[in-house]
């Protein structure tokens, strides 16, 4: 594999494990018993990684705030790899997410040449109208980038921050890379920050899920948040082996250093541009920490936290408190502490007009594979199913796909099939059976030779013809409904 992803080639990834060595995307599997009942995508393997995905799932599981957020190229037709991230876009929501949909627009025009109203007509008719046709609920912000001045301004903020060479070596730009296409790239960073502007709430964790191809933006988003931001909460040790809290603000105005400190209760020292909180955790700190939070929700949110820890210890007094319930004490409050501080730190910094952006999580989704096998592409119509494809004409395309099936049905009787190597089983795997059961079943038959390729296809067709027909029932009715839903679109 190249030692570059490049979220504009339609490169196919096949070997997924060398993406946790180069790139420091975390394996998925180990955080799935921390997500209350986890996406089908999760569950079946097909999300494989991530990053920071600890603090969503955190959030989900305690009803903190945290929102997703994702991005769609308004280029062509939407099809079944777009509904992949439709459907993590509106799990999320359904999990207690603010949800936010940009429209790449700029995108677009920058690197395909479209005009905007090409822009708008596309994003409208093919991506707008499946994604709520597959459940966004209107709560949510889908907004056109060019008509985001939020968004706009961001960019260019971040712009600053960010110079050619960093750039061409994330994206492999060139000296023939136009500069819109550059300010694209900091107009996707904008739009994954922006959840986290005091407009939406202020800082939280946002989750951006992806195809490992759109890692770059990812990364570039995750070094521009720390570059952004006014203070830098950082864990460190002191030389007697103890744990304390530090908070640098390079750059920062000399009151907000002061503002931060007169809210910190508990030993602290100041120095130009530097705050040690050298405070010991424990309670009665925490107690008062988490009165300086201004915002009542967030206050309330963590003086449940501390409740629920003081519950635990009171459950468990001595004798009983063994070391590892001590331990776990301990941990929650030294954690509690550190978020009670980063929120002080985020409110303080907005009201000195600076960010405090939290790196943004992200995940990592398989591709699916193209319905006659090697890559699904746009350009090649019987390799993949559009969702505004004929419900007919689709059902034509599963009976037409690759099968992992034997040439005769003496072989595949003997022999079996194979599963993992069939575009028909992909289908239902990613999208047409819901029920995990049902799936093993399907797979074993296959495996030892009781399941054929002729009914097994039409199951599949039937079903792929099922949902597209309701789909597009669905996204009639969404049309209805658009004026319902906040969308911005360029003026
Ligand atoms: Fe694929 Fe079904 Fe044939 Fe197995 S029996 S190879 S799953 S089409």
């Amino acid at each position: 594999m190249d030692n570059k992803l490049d979220p504009w080639s339609s490169s196919n990834i096949t070997d997924y494990s060398k993406l946790f060595e180069e790139f420091g995307i975390s394996p998925f599997e180990n955080i799935l018993p921390e997500i209350p009942s986890p996406h089908k995508y999760m569950r079946r393997r097909i999300i494989f990684g991530h990053r920071d995905y600890e603090q969503i799932a955190e959030a989900m599981r305690t009803g903190a705030p945290f929102s997703v957020m994702d991005g769609f190229m308004p280029s062509g037709k939407v099809h079944l790899g777009h509904k992949m991230v439709m459907d993590q876009i509106v799990w999320h929501q359904e999990k207690g997410a603010s949800a936010f949909v940009g429209i790449a627009d700029r995108e677009a025009f920058s690197v395909r040449g479209f005009s905007w109203q090409k822009c708008r007509e596309i994003g409208v008719e093919e991506y707008i109208l499946s994604l709520i046709a597959l459940g966004f609920k209107p709560e949510g912000l889908i907004y056109f980038q060019s008509g985001c001045g939020s968004v706009k301004d961001l960019a260019f903020e971040l712009g600053a921050k960010v110079n050619f060479s960093e750039l061409s070596a994330i994206y492999g730009f060139s000296g023939e890379t136009s500069l819109s296409h550059m300010l694209s790239v900091a107009t996707q960073a904008a739009d994954i920050l922006q959840p986290q502007l005091e407009e939406f709430g202020g800082s939280k964790p946002v989750v951006v899920p992806v195809g490992p191809d759109q890692d770059p933006h990812l990364r570039l988003t995750r070094g521009l948040a720390g570059k952004m931001n006014m203070f830098r909460v950082e864990e460190r040790e002191t030389a007697e082996g103890g744990k304390y809290l530090s908070v640098r603000g390079k750059g920062a105005p000399r009151e907000a250093l002061q503002e931060l400190k007169k809210r910190i209760p508990g030993k602290v020292k100041l120095y130009e541009e530097h705050i040690d909180v050298l405070q010991t955790p424990d309670y009665a700190f925490l107690e008062r920490f988490v009165l300086q939070i201004n915002q009542p929700e967030r206050r309330n949110y963590f003086m449940t936290q501390i409740q629920e820890i003081a519950t635990f210890a009171n459950a468990a007094k001595p004798p009983e408190f063994s070391e590892y319930e001590k331990y776990f004490v301990f941990k929650r409050v030294w954690k509690t502490t550190g978020k009670i501080l980063e929120e002080v730190v985020a409110e303080v910094a907005a009201e000195f007009d600076g960010y405090a952006f939290i790196p943004p999580a992200s995940t990592y989704h398989r591709f699916m594979s193209g319905l006659q096998g090697g890559k699904m592409s746009s350009s090649i119509p019987d390799s993949h199913i559009a969702l505004t494809d004929d419900p007919k004409e689709g059902a034509k395309k599963v009976k037409r796909a690759k099968t992992g099936g034997c040439i005769t049905l003496e072989e595949q009787k003997k022999l079996g099939g194979k599963p993992d190597e069939c575009s028909v089983f992909e289908l239902m795997l990613f999208h047409l059976i819901e029920d995990d059961e049902e799936l093993l079943e399907i797979r074993e038959e296959c495996i030892c030779g009781t399941r054929m390729c002729g009914s097994c296809k039409q199951l599949a067709a039937e079903k792929m013809q099922e949902f597209l027909k309701d789909h597009q029932e669905k996204r009639e009715l969404a049309r209805e409904q658009l004026d319902e839903y906040r969308i911005i679109y360029k003026k």
